[in-house]
């Protein structure tokens, strides 16, 4: 079976976590440092942290930016939950905003509509969770200029895109949101078995991130209240978590660091051919804007369902049948059984909905070969036909 999504993992990955191994250090050590220093330079971001997960990196966020039992948050119904139960965590109420039916980001018209309401209501949001999905930048800008005027903050789930470029810069810079966090899972852009970063341009925030990263624990000097027992002494100042990354899995980010632009460049060409042997086939195929280059973690198509006289279900089995690891990206959040529990109704996003029945997620890998390409290319095609 040719899977959806699979690492690459080097000799010299191999060697940098070996040696690793072989070093004094295996969890906090000097790696997990030059991990995030070598991220942030990667993003031109002024901090940056890692963790042990992407979705540890958004909890962190919400924790960093106050989020609690009195708040709100919003995101894309189009993710993977965790984008969604990060502000659960914190007590929260979540809410979501449809989708663009061109790039099943975030609508920014459904935004806009959705916050005038809520300001009547009293209900406005306190954070919104900007997902970048498939690896193209959410319309950042726009959503900047609504966190003016409502007064929201903003966290940019980049699980998806690592490598990505909006405005000319990489994703993860912060231009127009406080907080980015990536996913450093085997599927992701990069990895480190697990793993997640959080990167942002505020002080105040990478330190309270960083603090309850390790329990809420401090061992310094200008943080810690009253006299210092001695060396020993740490102080516990709020309650936090583990979510700490170890040196081994920093070795292995941080030499797959190395390669992204590669990769990238590699995910991009698989995107070209799909386009062109897609294109004249009953599906629409990923719509980019112009402000963005898609780091291309996943490559979506949508079936046109009215030219085709078999639905999603059956084209997606007979893709399997060819040995074609399909998958699908996402099933809408809301409609999991937990946040129906909440009372959200299949169609309060009937765009996520309409995306959901036509998406079929193919392959995409740096090792996918061109003929591999031309082969999911020419399969699916003769399903369609
Ligand atoms: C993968 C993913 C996450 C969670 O990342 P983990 O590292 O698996 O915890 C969060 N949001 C999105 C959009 C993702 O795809």
């Amino acid at each position: 079976m040719i899977p959806y999504a699979k690492q690459n993992i080097s000799e010299q990955d191999i060697e940098a976590v070996s040696r690793v191994l072989r070093s004094d250090f295996i969890t906090q050590g000097p790696v997990v440092v030059e991990f995030e220093k070598a991220i942030a330079q990667y993003c031109d971001a002024k901090y940056a942290i890692a963790v042990s997960s992407g979705t540890a990196a958004l909890h962190l966020a919400c924790l960093a930016l106050e989020v609690g039992k009195n708040d709100i948050v919003w995101t894309s119904p189009n993710t993977f939950v965790a984008s969604a139960n990060c502000a659960l965590y914190c007590g929260a109420q979540i809410d979501f905003v449809d989708i663009e039916p061109g790039t099943y980001n975030i609508s920014i018209e459904a935004l806009e509509q959705k916050l005038s309401i809520a300001r009547q209501k009293g209900k406005s949001p306190r954070v919104v969770i900007a997902v970048h999905f498939s690896g193209q930048s959410c319309d950042m800008q726009a959503i900047y200029k609504l966190s003016q005027e409502y007064g929201f903050k903003i966290i940019e789930d980049a699980a998806h895109a690592l490598g990505g470029e909006y405005q000319n810069q990489k994703i993860g810079y912060c231009q127009f949101s406080d907080i980015s966090i990536f996913s450093l899972h085997p599927a992701k852009m990069i990895t480190a078995g697990e793993g997640g970063l959080l990167l942002t341009n505020n002080k105040s925030l990478i330190d309270k991130a960083t603090l309850l990263r390790t329990h809420g624990i401090t061992r310094d000097s200008s943080l810690i209240q009253g006299e210092k027992h001695g060396i020993w002494y740490y102080q516990q100042l709020e309650l936090g978590y583990n979510y700490r990354i170890t040196d081994i899995q920093a070795a292995l980010g941080l030499s797959q660091l190395q390669r992204l632009d590669e990769f990238v460049s590699r995910r991009r060409q698989i995107a070209e051919r799909y386009n062109q042997l897609l294109s004249a086939l009953p599906l629409t195929i990923p719509q980019q804007n112009e402000a963005c280059q898609s780091s291309w973690h996943l490559y979506v198509i949508r079936l046109q369902l009215n030219k085709l006289n078999k639905n999603r279900k059956k084209i997606f089995d007979e893709l399997r049948k060819n040995n074609i690891g399909v998958h699908v990206h996402y099933i809408p959040v809301h409609t999991q059984p937990f946040f129906k529990n909440m009372g959200f109704k299949e169609q309060d996003f009937p765009e996520s909905i309409a995306y959901y029945q036509q998406a079929i997620t193919l392959p995409m890998y740096v090792d996918l070969s061109d003929e591999m390409v031309d082969y999911i290319a020419s399969t699916l095609s003769e399903i369609l036909a």
